[in-house]
Order: C-alpha cells, then sequence, then structure tokens
C-alpha cells in the first residue's frame, strides 16, 4: 500500500473505509452502491450491480441493465469490507505519530452520515478498538523506545462538542469556554486532562467517555449522534541532559468522531433538533470550509475562518500552518445508503482535489 502521509504541499489527506453491510442492508436490498477496485479507486452506483459477495451467474444475459452513474473516485487509500481496524490504523494515524514526536499538531477526522462508520473507526468495540486505542498504544511504544534520549507526559482529553457547546465527556459538569492562550494556544477552560495507567484503563476511559455523549433518538436513526467527539492527546517531551538549558517541547493530536454528516431535512426537524441540526451543519460546514481554505495553496496567506464555529475555534491550533490533517471518509455500501454515500464521497473528492 502507498503511504498516505500529507505532503508539505497538501498537508490534508483523505482516505475512504467502506463498511461491510448489516445484515439488514443485505436483506433488506440487492446490491451494493459501491465497488472497491484497489487501493486508492472505487467507483460508485456501478454499471454492472455487484451483487456484494452474491454470486451474479443466475442473472439470464437477456435481464436489463441497471442504469447506474458509474463515478471512479480516486483517493490517497481506500479500505474495502474487510479492511481490519489495525489496517486502517497503520496506514493513515500512525504516520502522524512521527510529526507529533517532533513537536506538531496534527487531526484525524472521521466524516460521515450516521451509521456510515465513524465511531467505530475511531473508538471501535471492545473486541476491536479504534484508531484512538491503538494510536496511544503506538505512542507507548514509541516514547519507550526514547526512554534514554527523551522524558516524555502523555496526557488526554476527551471532549463534545453539542449544540455549539463544548463538555468534558470524563469529567461532565456544565458547558465549557474556550480562550486563545498566546503561549499555550486553544484553552478549553477547566477541561480535566488524564493520565491512564494502562491500557485496559484507557479503554474503559475511551467507553466511558463516549456513553456521556449526547444521543438523540430522532425518527431517521435511533442512535443517531449530533455531536462532534473530540479526543485529544497531548504529548510533552524533554531531552535527558544534564545540566544544560532543556527545551519543552508540546504537541498535540486531536482524533475527531464528527457529527453525522446527513442532511437535517431527512430526518424529523421541529424544534430544539432544529436547533441542534442547523448547529452541527454550522460546525461541519466551518470544517469543510476551514479545510478547504488552508488545503488550497492559493488561499493560504488569506483569511481562514476559523473563529466560525466552535469546532474550528476548538482545533484552531491543530489545523494549517505544520499541522497535518487526515480526512477519513466513512460510507456504507448499501444501495440503502445511496444519497448519503454519493455525497460524502462528492465531498471527498473536493477535499481531496483542493
Ligand atoms: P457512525 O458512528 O458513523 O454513526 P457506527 O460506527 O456506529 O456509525 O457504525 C454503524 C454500525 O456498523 C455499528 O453497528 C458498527 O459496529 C458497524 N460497523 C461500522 N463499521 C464497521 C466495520 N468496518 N466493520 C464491522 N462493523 C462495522
Ligand atoms: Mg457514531
Amino acid at each position: 500500500m502507498v503511504s498516505v502521509l500529507p505532503t508539505e504541499e497538501g498537508n490534508v489527506a483523505v482516505v475512504v473505509r467502506v463498511r461491510p453491510q448489516t445484515q439488514q442492508e443485505q436483506e433488506g436490498s440487492r446490491h451494493a452502491v459501491v465497488q472497491v477496485i484497489d487501493d486508492s479507486m472505487l467507483v460508485f452506483d456501478p454499471e454492472e450491480p455487484c451483487l456484494s459477495g452474491v454470486f451474479t451467474g443466475f442473472r439470464g444475459h437477456d435481464a436489463p441493465k441497471r442504469r447506474g452513474k458509474d463515478l471512479k473516485f480516486v483517493f490517497d487509500q481506500v479500505f474495502g469490507e474487510s479492511a481490519t481496524q489495525e489496517e486502517v490504523f497503520q496506514h493513515t494515524t500512525k504516520e502522524l505519530l512521527d510529526g507529533v514526536l517532533n513537536g506538531y499538531n496534527c487531526s484525524v477526522f472521521a466524516y460521515g452520515a450516521t451509521g456510515a462508520g465513524k465511531t467505530y473507526t475511531m473508538l471501535g468495540s471492545e473486541k476491536s478498538p479504534g484508531i484512538m486505542y491503538l494510536t496511544m498504544v503506538e505512542l507507548y511504544k514509541r516514547i519507550e523506545a526514547r526512554m534514554e534520549e527523551k522524558s516524555c507526559e502523555v496526557l488526554i482529553s476527551y471532549q463534545e462538542v453539542y449544540n455549539e457547546q463544548i463538555h468534558d465527556l470524563l469529567e461532565p459538569k456544565g458547558p465549557l469556554a474556550i480562550r486563545e492562550d498566546p503561549e499555550k494556544g486553544v484553552v478549553v477552560q477547566g477541561l480535566s486532562f488524564h493520565q491512564p495507567k494502562s491500557a485496559e484503563q484507557l479503554l474503559e476511559m475511551l467507553a466511558s467517555g463516549n456513553r456521556n455523549r449526547t444521543q438523540h433518538p430522532t425518527d431517521a436513526n435511533a442512535t443517531s449522534s449530533r455531536s462532534h467527539a473530540v479526543f485529544q492527546i497531548y504529548v510533552k517531551q524533554q531531552d535527558r541532559v544534564v545540566g544544560i538549558t532543556q527545551d519543552v517541547q508540546v504537541a498535540k493530536m486531536s482524533l475527531i468522531d464528527l457529527a453525522g454528516s446527513e442532511r437535517a431535512s431527512t430526518t424529523n426537524t421541529k424544534g430544539e433538533r432544529l436547533r441542534e441540526g442547523a448547529n452541527i451543519n454550522r460546525s461541519l460546514l466551518a470544517l469543510i470550509n476551514v479545510i478547504n481554505a488552508l488545503a488550497d495553496a492559493k488561499s493560504r496567506k488569506s483569511h481562514i475562518p476559523y473563529r466560525d464555529s466552535k469546532l474550528t475555534r476548538l482545533l484552531k491550533d491543530s489545523l494549517g500552518g505544520n499541522c497535518r490533517t487526515i480526512m477519513i471518509a466513512a460510507i456504507s455500501p448499501s444501495a440503502l445508503a445511496y444519497e448519503d454515500t454519493y455525497n460524502t464521497l462528492k465531498y471527498a473528492n473536493r477535499a481531496k482535489e483542493i
């Protein structure tokens, strides 16, 4: 597989992960609308529908061909249904760890509609933990390997942006304010920091933080999530040299499970839900605008609209400049998610091109 490490010119890499169909999807619709060609190409809505994993020989040759959009998309990396958590980690976030250990902030986003596999990719399950966990394990490994030369401290925080408010997911309390500190960068006042003592404790923290995420049942999806979950890892390093002034280097990695990107209009949006929907679009839209502006070399010196939402204010020091960003677009291959998948691919494609 090719490296997806963002280059100097474009600090945003875009990868796509196609999740397997659920049993319900397999029963509900016959064909998949996404066909993975290789590790960088996929076809959306192929001309000849691929019956996900099913032998197609029974189709009579007189049967009319289904007409599809048949759109080819190329990304920095495409992960098919069988890609493991470890593979996705190895070819995305793992490569950013060098940057963090060299003092650069970086960020990884999971983007996509509700049900597309964002939380699975970032958080995962107890049996197959996702990027957040795998990143920490790898980070500890690397720090251990350089123990002789550097002393290192690692802290984590886990927060959510919901309804344009910031909440601590590890020590829930009232909404928290953001301020910008000339030395420390973006600071969320009152946010708790933690130092997990073991892999098990980290898993438990992630799971309990996730349980604290705001979730509301809607007509469209009983567990649809309207919150953006932001897991941050702070790495503080110091050379182990006796007798001379030692530089302290601090860097931060942000791993973000974004709220569903589906349009609010497709769900029952009234009253409170409508406001939530509007705010989700605001944070997502602001993020999209910021990433587009940053990735566009021509606009690099022009105004980057960080202040348009809480999410972009929070990530101001983790996007742009020397910060590397990976966008993981999660999609379902099911015909039932046709519009969502199409919209996600179109967005991911735009993010890649600029
Ligand atoms: P989202 O966070 O985007 O709303 P989820 O991550 O919750 O979506 O995924 C929806 C469902 O699909 C969950 O039951 C999840 O376990 C399952 N799922 C998602 N991605 C995968 C995958 N790559 N392999 C197996 N199951 C997956
Ligand atoms: Mg989710």
